[in-house]
């Protein structure tokens, strides 16, 4: 190639020097300078002079090895803080030149990409992430969907059905009604079709109030209120209720009880709801045989099995059940809404329990529900000896008072009166009776408030609610409040004193 003008070749080194700060370095074989030329003070090493050794200042220069060729030893950093590219140019005779060119731009430069790449890196990173996330959130649409879809196909399953269950009674109600209204028959048609509108109306309020049970359930309103309970006399109240049910089927009803169950603290209300629904459907669900009711009792567990030897329940079938409006395809014309099952199942999540089945298509089915409970068997009352049963009336009517004062004046108990609801709490919690009869409605604090305060303070003798309202209600929401009973004024001295003798006296009560 031939050189350049003078004059571009000028132009260049000029633009060389005013870009690269050039210096030069010649050295002997040792590494003593020779001579120094170019841009020296930009490098701070105009104080170097010849005969100098170099490798004090310039330490990269210690063990390198040089052979004929150029070596570039890039991007370096000086001790005075230079960022320079190092060219080392042997010569013939050993010696050498360093040529130092500033690499602050290109270094920069290189800083500036690096720093880009990195960034263009984490987002690429970012943006996988995102992606994973999208696919994820993706998927769990669809789930949704799906869920959605199930859901909205269930609702309408549910609303066919729902709109069906209560059709049937009711067209029967209004059938027998107008057949009532319309037609001479004798007493006992006429009672035969008083019996017909009660079954079916009661069939009517089941279903109201499974429905809002469960829409109590799925908003999170239902909450368990344990009290004292005499479990003989629940389950003596379920065996009443089924006993007569399993006859007109033909089907034995065997209820089998642990001898003295005791007094123990649990939500009864929720525990009763539980074991009608399972021998209802035990009874609905079985055509030949028995249903029975076994009841154990552990330090702190209820064992309750539901036997009944009906149709079984299909393995692929025996989750699906308990999911609510989920009935089996042979079941759909009976009676039923499919919640009776889901509604069990969280009521005894809710108490701290549990519910499992076994179950052989053709053989029957067993239900076994577990609910934790706090026996109650030796409280302070049984610590007394006969006649000193001590026992608490709050009442705020002076004549109500003095009638519940004759009733129980031949009775060995020793009666204490208050007449107010805040009167009772302080008096119960002071003197621990070993029973209290509430009275409703009282000034101050009333009966269901006092209640419910006795029971949070720990309070565990038998509470008796005392009421003039006729509504269902009032029992509820009494038994909510932690009431072990319930009675319905007026009072009659056999009703006072029956009800007081069942706490104090269950032994006497089988
Ligand atoms: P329902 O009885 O109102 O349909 P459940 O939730 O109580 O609702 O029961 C769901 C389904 O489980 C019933 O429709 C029935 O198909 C089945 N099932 C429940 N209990 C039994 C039983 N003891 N024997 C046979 N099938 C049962």
């Amino acid at each position: 190639m031939n050189n350049l003008p003078p004059f571009v070749s000028s132009y260049l080194r000029d633009n060389v020097a005013q870009q690269f700060f050039p210096a030069c370095l010649h050295a002997d074989a040792n590494g003593t300078l020779r001579a120094a030329f170019g841009d020296l003070d930009f490098y701070q090493l105009a104080d170097l002079t010849a005969g100098m050794a170099l490798e004090a200042r310039l330490p990269w220069l210690i063990g390198i090895q040089l052979g004929r060729a150029p070596v570039v030893l890039p991007m370096l950093q000086m001790q005075s803080g230079n960022i320079a590219n190092i060219h080392l140019l042997p010569t013939s005779d050993g010696s050498f030149y360093i040529l130092l060119l500033d690499a602050k731009d290109q270094h920069a430069n290189i800083q500036v990409h690096q720093q880009r790449t990195n960034e263009v890196q984490l987002l690429n990173n970012r943006l996988k992430k995102v992606l994973t996330e999208l696919n994820q959130a993706q998927l769990e649409l669809r789930e949704k969907n799906q869920q959605i879809a199930q859901v909205s196909l269930l609702k309408s399953q549910f609303i066919a059905s729902i709109s069906h269950e209560f059709r049937t009674p009711l067209t029967s109600i209004l059938g027998y009604t107008e057949m009532y209204q319309q037609q001479q028959m004798d007493q006992a048609a006429k009672d035969q079709m008083m019996k017909s509108i009660n079954i079916s109306a009661l069939h009517v309020l089941s279903l109201v109030d499974n429905i809002l049970d469960y829409a109590r359930f799925e908003a999170g309103e239902l909450c368990a209120n344990a009290h004292s309970v005499l479990l003989e006399r629940t389950f003596a109240d379920i065996e009443a209720i089924f006993l007569p049910m399993a006859q007109e089927k033909g089907l034995a009803f065997n209820l089998t009880t642990a001898a003295n169950m005791g007094t123990v603290l649990v939500d009864d209300v929720r525990l009763r709801q539980v074991v009608i629904n399972l021998c209802a459907n035990a009874i609905k669900y079985t055509e030949k045989g028995e249903v029975r009711l076994d009841v154990n009792l552990d330090d702190d567990l209820l064992h309750v099995t539901v036997t009944d030897t009906g149709a079984g329940i299909p393995v692929a079938a025996q989750q699906r059940i308990f999911q609510p409006f989920r009935r089996l395809d042979r079941d759909r014309l009976s009676k039923g809404a499919g919640l009776g099952l889901a509604i069990s199942q969280q009521i005894l999540e809710m108490l701290g329990g549990g519910l499992t089945l076994n179950s052989k298509p053709g053989v029957g089915s067993v239900f076994r529900v577990t609910v934790p409970i706090t026996r109650l068997d030796q409280p302070a009352h049984h610590a007394h000896t006969e006649g000193t049963y001590h026992i608490l009336i709050a009442e705020d009517d002076a004549d109500a008072r003095n009638i519940m004062q004759l009733y129980l004046q031949n009775e060995p108990y020793q009666v204490e009166f208050v007449s107010n609801g805040r009167a009772a709490v302080a008096f119960a919690l002071n003197n621990n009776p070993d029973l209290v009869l509430m009275d409703m409605y009282m000034p101050l604090l009333d009966g269901i408030s006092a209640t419910a305060q006795l029971r949070s303070e720990g309070f565990v003798a038998p509470i008796i609610m005392l009421s003039a309202a006729v509504s269902l209600s009032d029992k509820t929401r009494a038994m909510h409040a932690g009431c072990s009973g319930y009675l319905q004024k007026p009072l009659t001295s056999d009703t006072l004193v029956a009800e007081i003798h069942q706490y104090l006296h269950p032994q006497n009560h089988d």
